[in-house]
This record gives structure tokens, C-alpha cells and sequence, in this order.
């Protein structure tokens, strides 16, 4: 639990409200999804978009893994922390909410100015003519052409992305899309994309309009959310920074606010003070 006096100052930051908010893999780790950046997590190499698309063995695993994790993953609600960042907004504490997750839990919460740096999960998307479906939909899907395979795969091991390490994907037929055929993907920034440009210029519009930036859950290893403190650094607005463990930016001077805690814990905290 954060400093009593830390809090303080962290609470007069709000002074300069509305201030914009970045959030990491820290905030959703009391809502169950692990952060796979985080201490004592076992690295993964992460899957490129190359060998998604141009290899149908990654595609089978893909899915296959993407619907045996859904059964256990359907129980994750937004957390505290995700309800707080919401109630900031409509107090007009907050400006929005930048995020570097895909997993939807701060829309889910309520949040309405959300800036999804690496996109969303819970969308789907063609990659010829970009159309778009929901995760669940195309499961569905999944299972039709696939009768019985998620309930055979159930006790498969879950990766830390929250998806399973489903062994057995040779015969697994993939969903595509059905309108017009081509390969469907997940509406996420992989290994080796970029964030889309129009995202980036949303996210530095909220820091541009912003008194102030409070950085939640992520230790920065991102380049796109150092470019962010960049913008508020020559703004010159205050930067606060709550997370579990040292943070890319920790030493830096315009650093004003540094708590080590949780997400959920300090942001109800927070939020006792600015009542
Ligand atoms: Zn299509």
C-alpha cells in the first residue's frame, strides 16, 4: 500500500486535471491476466504477423489456442482499478485512458475515451477488406468446423497470454472470413507491426490536452510509451507513475509522483482523496 503521503501528492496532481492516463499489463493483473512482462513470468517468444500469415501450422495453433484459453478466461471482469480510471473520467478528472492491453476491460468498465495503442483482442478482423467480427463469433465458428475439439483440449496448459498450448493442431481447420474468404486475425499489434499512426496521434492529442500524465501498471519497455512521456516532458506537465517494480522512466526529474504498489489498491485510494 502506497505512502499516505505519496497519495497526497499524487492527489494534487489533479489540480491540473484533466490529466491523461497510460496504462500497462499492471493494471489488469488483479483482474487474473498475468503480465508476461512481469517478475517470475518465463520468457515467450512472441508470434510475428509474418509467420502468422504465411504459415497455416501457426494459424491452427493460433485458434486452437485462442478457443481452449477462452473457456478459462471468460470469468475475467474488470477490476478496481479499471472502475476507478472510469468514475475519473466522468468526474472529469481524467481525459481518457491510453492503454498499451488488448484485453478490453477498460471499456468494459466504462471508460469512453480509450486510446488502444496495440489494439483489441476481443475484435477480429479480415486482412483483405477489414471486416470485423467479435472473438466470440468467430469461435463459434471455430467450433463448427471443429466439433469437439475445445472440450478434448480443456486441460491444455494456459500461456501466460492467457491462451492454451493446445499440442495436438495438425487436423485443425481455421476459421476465415465470411465474406470474403481471406485469412482472419486478431485487431492487435503483433511482434514486427506498428501502432497504426491515427492511434498514436489520438493518444498524444489526450497528452496535449492534458495537465498531467499518470502512468499505471507498465514499466515502459514499450518505445510508443516513452514517446508519450517524451510529449508530456516537453510539455513540461507533471508525470506520475504508479507500478509494481522499476519503471524505464524512474529516474528521470519530471518524474514528480513515484508509488510502488498496486493498480486497484492505489487508485481507490487515490480516489478516497479526491472526494
Ligand atoms: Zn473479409
Amino acid at each position: 500500500m502506497a505512502h499516505s503521503g505519496e497519495l497526497e501528492r499524487l492527489a494534487e496532481l489533479f489540480d491540473a486535471a484533466p490529466l491523461a492516463v497510460l496504462t500497462g499489463a499492471g493494471i489488469s493483473t488483479d483482474s487474473g491476466i498475468p503480465d508476461y512482462r512481469g517478475a517470475g513470468t518465463p520468457p515467450r517468444t512472441p508470434m510475428s504477423i509474418a509467420q502468422f500469415m504465411s504459415d497455416p501450422a501457426y494459424r491452427r495453433r493460433f485458434w486452437a489456442g485462442a478457443r481452449v484459453g477462452s473457456m478459462r478466461s471468460s470469468g475475467v471482469t474488470p477490476n478496481a482499478g479499471h472502475l476507478a480510471l472510469a468514475r475519473f473520467e466522468t468526474a472529469g478528472l481524467t481525459n481518457g485512458v491510453i492503454t498499451q492491453n488488448v484485453d478490453n476491460l477498460h471499456r468494459r468498465a466504462g471508460s469512453r475515451s480509450v486510446v488502444e495503442l496495440h489494439g483489441n483482442g476481443s475484435v477480429i478482423r479480415c486482412t483483405e477488406n477489414d471486416h470485423r467480427f467479435t472473438r466470440d463469433q468467430v469461435l463459434g465458428w471455430f467450433d463448427r468446423l471443429n466439433p469437439g475439439f475445445a472440450v478434448r483440449n480443456a486441460g491444455a496448459e494456459i500461456a501466460p497470454d492467457g491462451d492454451a498450448l493446445v499440442s495436438e493442431t495438425d487436423t485443425v481447420e481455421t476459421p476465415s472470413c465470411p465474406e470474403c474468404g481471406s485469412i482472419l486475425r486478431p485487431d492487435v499489434v503483433y511482434f514486427g507491426e506498428l501502432v497504426p499512426r491515427p492511434v498514436f496521434e489520438t493518444a498524444e492529442a489526450l497528452v496535449a490536452a492534458a495537465g498531467g500524465l499518470l502512468l499505471i501498471g507498465t514499466s515502459l519497455a514499450v518505445n510508443t510509451g516513452i514517446r508519450l512521456v517524451h510529449r508530456a516532458q516537453l510539455r513540461g506537465i507533471p508525470i506520475a507513475v504508479i507500478n509494481r517494480g522499476p519503471t524505464a522512466i524512474d529516474a528521470r526529474e519530471s518524474v514528480t509522483v513515484r508509488i510502488e504498489g498496486g493498480a486497484a489498491e492505489t487508485l481507490e485510494g487515490l480516489e478516497g482523496l479526491l472526494r
